[in-house]
């Protein structure tokens, strides 16, 4: 940013630049900054005393409103009347100024976020117009006189409106936005907890049934091969009894892992049950299917898994099973299964087919 220029963060924000700036005022019939009219509203009309009553007069008028009154009462109103007297000191000086432009706009940044109904917001405004016009009346009871300086509070209100309300919209939408961003971000995580298995890290029964479902549909269409693993370890009640649940878990989770590492990236391996794993392998032939179970085997098998100082000797059963025309996703799932069971009478540690 230029030295010397004010920050003006939420025009920023909101895009009120040069042009919008310019549009909006000459939508308004304020494209001519009236300085002699501005300093005479300020310096004549708009004195100390004059803007004491005009607020003094708002507020009775709010407050006579309940849901104003309900809204007003967790407020500090000498705060209140402290910050409206401010705000009308600057009424309309330098109004084309983007600083200007700030000033109110952080007015309908405030009431978005205590969250004031636009109803009530719009009238409050137009309790404000009146009171500054019957003001204007008082102070030049000759109509011809004051027709000028109304014109100029009726703009200058309509301005502080407009700004007003575009920055409520606006810093509404803009907190909206930010609550969907956040609860999609949740969704995600949960999304993602659903898929995932949590002990293993492999994918979730769930998970892996959709991408079975999908996965079929497309081996049907294109005619690639589809090959299911269905492995079982040998043998795991034998270590919970032996060595405790958690040991189990250990094994568990490190059987995930070897798993994984003998797969390709673009195979799924998910937690079928609760020592049943199930391999996916799409666009796979029967014979790579069958040399995958085999390095699946050998990474479990061939180096014991090491938990808290025991060193455990863990093997798998492996059932295959290829997509034939006719297969759904449970028919191929129930011939893995069924080759896992003819894997362990086989002696285990070993693949079968049926
Ligand atoms: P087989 O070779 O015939 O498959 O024998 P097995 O002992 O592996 O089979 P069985 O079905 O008798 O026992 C499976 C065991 O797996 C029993 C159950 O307690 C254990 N198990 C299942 N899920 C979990 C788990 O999440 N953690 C642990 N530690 N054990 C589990
Ligand atoms: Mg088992
Ligand atoms: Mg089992």
């Amino acid at each position: 940013m230029p030295a010397g220029k004010p920050a003006t963060p939420l025009c920023d924000q909101f895009g009120f630049d040069a042009q919008w700036r310019e549009a909006q005022l000459r939508l308004i019939g304020l494209d001519e900054y009236p300085r002699d009219l501005v300093n005479k509203l300020n310096a004549q009309v708009l004195s100390h005393e004059v803007v004491e009553g005009v607020i003094e007069g708002f507020f009775t008028q709010l407050l006579h409103n309940p849901q104003a009154a309900e809204l007003l009462s967790s407020f500090d109103l000498e705060h209140l009347k402290q910050r409206q007297m401010e705000h009308f000191k600057s009424f309309g000086v330098n109004y084309k100024d983007a600083a200007y432009f700030e000033s109110r706009s952080v007015v309908g940044v405030a009431h978005a976020r205590v969250g004031v109904p636009l109803s009530l917001y719009l009238s409050a405004f137009g309790v404000l117009q009146t009171l500054l016009l019957e003001a204007i009346a008082r102070q030049f009871p000759d109509s011809r006189e004051s027709l000028n300086l109304d014109r100029l509070v009726l703009k200058l209100t309509t301005l502080d409106i407009a700004l007003a309300t575009e920055v409520y919209h606006r810093a509404q939408i803009r907190d909206l936005n930010r609550s969907v961003r956040h609860l999609e971000r949740e969704r995600k995580s949960l999304r993602n907890q659903l898929d995932q298995d949590t002990l293993t890290g492999a994918s979730s029964r769930t998970s892996l049934l959709r991408e079975l479902t999908e996965a079929m549909a497309r081996s049907t269409k294109t005619g690639q091969p589809l090959c299911l693993i269905m492995a079982d370890l040998d043998h795991f009640k034998s270590i919970n009894d032996t060595h405790g649940h958690m040991t189990g878990d250990k094994v568990l989770t490190e059987v995930a892992a070897r798993i994984r590492a003998a797969l390709r990236e673009f195979d799924v391996v998910g937690r079928f049950g609760g020592e049943e794993f199930v391999i996916l392998l799409e666009n796979t032939s029967h014979h790579t299917a069958r040399l995958i179970a085999e390095r699946v085997r050998s990474r479990i098998g061939s180096e014991p898994v090491s938990v808290g100082g025991k060193s455990l000797r863990v093997t798998v059963s492996q059932g295959l099973s290829v997509r034939q025309d006719g297969d759904d996703s449970q028919s191929l799932l129930s011939r893995a299964d069924a080759a896992m069971y003819k894997a362990k009478q086989s002696g285990r540690d070993c693949v079968a087919e049926v």
